[in-house]
């Protein structure tokens, strides 16, 4: 499954080192080196590729159900900080990104408050673009915000490498004033730092942005922090504050009007659509359909296991599929395929990281981080293998996933993750819980 080709029955991928050097039919394949044949029944795709996601959250899967957006940001924040020390949430990126290698998932676009997730993705030897957080929604604290970014990033930056970079995330127009957003772009403009924001994602947001109303607005004045209209919409408000721009990230764009889609598409900024998140904390739909249609850089992410509660990109492009076609009542609206919903899995991805010359689809002279899925012939619509991995993703299993080359899944089992990092966080969630318990007996 090359994904930037058609796909091809009895296909060969040939890699040499951390490369792919050759993709095509089997009866072509040049002869010579170490062939290994997978037998029937397999499909080799690119790694699968989740544009946003919150490894050091990994701990609060199922902690927070059915809160309103608003309660929910501010105990999800509460908890963090009263309750998980820099161990759990290491423990809680290292499960996350093993639960991603196990699903697939060889790329992850991670917004992180810590250094938790860029050390985890390095770990265990996936790829990816940790993009560090900043808050600071009071614009008097903007400068100290920044200097405080610049030392974090300049340590994490001492340690990227080729597989893992170094991005800047400042959170949201929520919690972040627009002297930090501008603060943050002119500074990572200067750098050459890929950005990443949350925007357009809730009706609260809205509020805030284009009112100065609503739960956030409150939250804020409760704080002593002045409060007004601030633009007609978060779209807007990231194109006057600089933060539109090619190598950023827009997360979530829910609520984007027909001009946001445009600007968007014209500014070059990738798209992380992350449909089950939006739709499981009651944000709606975002028009996918559009956006891909205006050949705007869309990716699909799992968001964090705190409003997915797994991380599957199969199961995401699987809804962002059904979602879009429920939506617009059309059967294939704007190519809705199973093979488009794939490419968002894949190489909609890589673009939206601004990553797809290197990773994203099976093409000679990328990196070799390749899937291999067995498919259960009586469980998945054959013969058609995408129909199988979008409709029937059950009927499918991970047998390996190669990074650079590099075998990091084998049948389940992912090279070098310690088992009790998992029984570590079950405990910390634990903590959550009683935490919780608490709160609300209080
Ligand atoms: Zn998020």
């Amino acid at each position: 499954m090359p994904v930037a080709t058609p796909p091809l029955e009895d296909g060969t991928v040939i890699t040499e080192h951390d490369r792919i050097v050759w993709v095509g039919p089997r009866v072509h394949a040049p002869a010579g080196g170490r062939d290994e044949v997978l037998g029937e029944h397999r499909i080799i795709t690119p790694g699968l590729v989740n544009a946003h996601t919150h490894l050091e959250l990994t701990t609060m899967r199922g902690f927070l159900e059915d809160l309103p957006f608003f309660e929910w940001v501010r105990t999800l924040t509460r908890a963090r900080a009263e309750v998980l020390e820099d161990s759990d949430l290491r423990d809680a990126a290292l499960l996350g990104v093993a639960e991603g290698l196990r699903a697939g998932i060889t790329t992850f676009g991670d917004t992180g408050a810590s250094a938790a997730p860029f050390d985890a993705l390095r770990a265990l030897g996936a790829r990816g673009v940790a993009y560090r957080e900043v808050f600071g929604p009071d614009p008097a604290q903007a400068a100290a915000a920044l200097a405080g970014l610049q030392s974090q990033v300049s340590a994490m930056r001492r340690h990227a490498t080729p597989l893992v970079r170094v991005g800047v995330s400042p959170h949201a127009p929520y919690s972040v004033s627009n002297a930090l957003f501008s603060a943050v772009a002119a500074w990572a403009a200067q750098e050459s730092l890929p950005m990443a924001v949350h925007v357009a994602e809730s009706e609260a947001e809205d509020a805030l942005v284009q009112r100065g109303e609503g739960p956030f607005a409150d939250f804020l004045r409760g704080r002593g922090i002045a409060v007004a209209r601030r633009a007609p919409g978060s779209v807007p408000l990231m194109r006057a504050t600089g933060m539109a721009r090619a190598d950023t990230l827009l997360i979530h764009c829910v609520r984007a009007s027909a001009e946001d889609i445009r600007a968007i598409a014209n500014a070059g900024c990738g798209v992380a659509h992350c449909p089950a998140s939006n739709a499981k904390l009651g944000h709606g739909v975002a028009p996918l359909a559009e956006f891909v249609a205006a050949g705007a850089r869309v990716g699909l992410g799992s968001d964090s296991m705190a409003s997915n509660n797994e991380m599957d990109m199969l199961a995401e492009a699987r809804t962002a599929l059904l979602q879009q076609r429920a939506r617009t009542a059309l059967p294939a609206a704007a190519g809705f395929s199973a093979r488009s919903a794939f490419r968002l899995a894949t190489l909609g991805g890589a673009e939206a990281l601004r990553l797809d010359e290197e990773v994203g689809s099976l093409e000679a002279g990328k990196q070799a981080d390749l899937v291999v899925f067995a498919i259960e012939p009586t469980s998945a619509p054959a013969p058609d293998p995408l129909a199988a991995l979008i409709f029937a993703p059950r009927g499918t299993r991970v047998e390996r996933v190669i990074i650079a080359g590099e075998e990091r899944v084998r049948d389940g089992r992912v090279a070098g993750f310690d088992p009790a990092v998992a029984d570590r966080v079950h405990a910390a969630a634990g903590r959550l819980h009683q935490w919780r318990s608490a709160e609300l007996a209080r």
